[in-house]
């Protein structure tokens, strides 16, 4: 581009035009390793698939969904956008934090998103809490367990599968109090949980001074093409100032992001209706039987597995082993794709990570395979 002196693109003065110096990347971009797991999977995979050109390879790994949407809730899509094309029906903008019809001081969202890279990029580092079998997946005493800003928290979890016990989130929060943290609370699986684990932090009295809650549509209705989700940011929530976190908040979602599709949105409020809900249930069923078939034949070649109860993922647990010898063992015996533990953080090593997200008969047709390799 020709720059001349006076030239001016959308107010920014000439002088930037004119440098030629680049600017530098934020050093703690540096930092993030996040992207890795999931393309050496798909490496290793397409050398398998090389080596051996028949192989029908079976993916347990990817959490991504698999069963179609409910029938009611793509339909009520599909009306929204007709009538987009209509006069009467045609919408513009819609509010920023999203349809008023969901409850207040939540802000709807694209996606519930991955916030362990903002924090990196932000904060510069984090601290990762020791959660194992042996704790039952948390802190025994937290007590010893660093201070920070934020403490990022997803349950039911992904990849431990394990859901949060009552007692546990009441420490949980009261740790946050003690020391003025916020509590990130990731509850994309809480429509998973079966028996009377807290679905949401806010069941947690005093919860609500401490803890932001996110969540989202992908895992229990099928959205993670649609993209919606929400976060909920109690009113009670504020900074050492007093000053209320929720407008901050407010301030940069709507500065960042200006609101979810309402084609989607209108997807998000037919799952929240009695229908709706009644249909979600039905395809988590499908994958809970899955999460069920696949631990059963698990334990019964005589692996210890964790979660799947309340989630849709099993931990498995292979003690004294590399999590990536498991899984290129699996991959050349079985043809089955599993996601190696240690891809989620050091206390993953020695586990593998199996995901219930699949069509029924491959998960049988995997579960065949797993007996014929351990047996
Ligand atoms: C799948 C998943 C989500 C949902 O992410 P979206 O961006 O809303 O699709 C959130 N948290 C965790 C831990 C997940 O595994």
């Amino acid at each position: 581009m020709m720059a001349s002196s006076s030239f001016q693109l959308n107010g920014i003065p000439s002088v930037a035009l004119r440098r030629r110096t680049k600017v530098s990347r934020n050093p703690n971009m540096e930092k993030l390793r996040n992207g890795y797991l999931f393309p050496e999977i798909a490496k290793r995979q397409n050398e398998h698939l090389e080596k051996n050109p028949d192989a029908k390879v079976i993916s347990l790994g990817v959490g991504d969904t698999t069963e179609p949407i409910p029938n009611s809730i793509a339909s009520a899509m599909a009306e929204y956008s007709l009538a987009l094309s209509t006069v009467e029906g045609y919408r513009g903008y819609g509010a920023e934090q999203g349809n008023k019809a969901y409850v207040d001081s939540s802000i709807i969202t694209g996606q519930t998103g991955y916030y362990i890279d903002n924090t990196v990029n932000k904060y510069g580092g984090i601290e990762y809490m020791k959660c194992s079998p042996e704790n039952l997946f948390f802190p025994k005493d937290l007590s010893t367990v660093a201070a920070t800003d934020v403490i990022f928290f997803c349950s039911p979890n992904n990849p431990t599968g394990h859901a949060a016990s009552r007692e546990q989130l009441e420490k949980l929060v009261e740790h946050a109090k003690r020391n003025g943290s916020i509590i990130v609370y990731d509850s994309s699986y809480a429509t998973f949980i079966s028996d009377d684990s807290p679905r949401s932090i806010y069941e947690i009295p005093g919860s609500k001074e401490v803890a932001i809650e996110i969540s989202s549509f992908s895992k229990s209705a099928g959205f993670t093409g649609v993209r919606l989700g929400w976060t909920v940011v109690p009113e009670e929530l504020s900074y050492s100032n007093g000053f209320s976190v929720l407008e901050d908040f407010d301030r940069i979602m709507c500065t960042c992001f200006n609101g979810a599709s309402s084609i989607a949105q209108a997807g998000g409020l037919s799952c929240l209706s009695k229908e709706g809900q009644k249909a979600i249930q039905q395809v988590i069923d499908v994958y809970k039987e899955n999460a069920r078939v696949l631990m059963d034949t698990l334990s019964s070649i005589g692996l210890r597995t964790y979660g799947g109860i309340n989630a849709p993922y099993i931990w498995v647990h292979f003690p004294g082993e590399k999590s990536w010898d498991v899984f290129n063992e699996i991959l050349e015996k079985t043809d089955i794709i599993v996601v190696p533990g240690c891809g989620f953080g050091p206390g993953g090593e020695g586990f593998i990570r199996v995901s219930a997200f699949n069509r029924k008969e491959r998960v049988r047709e995997a579960c065949r395979r797993l007996k014929n390799l351990f047996t």
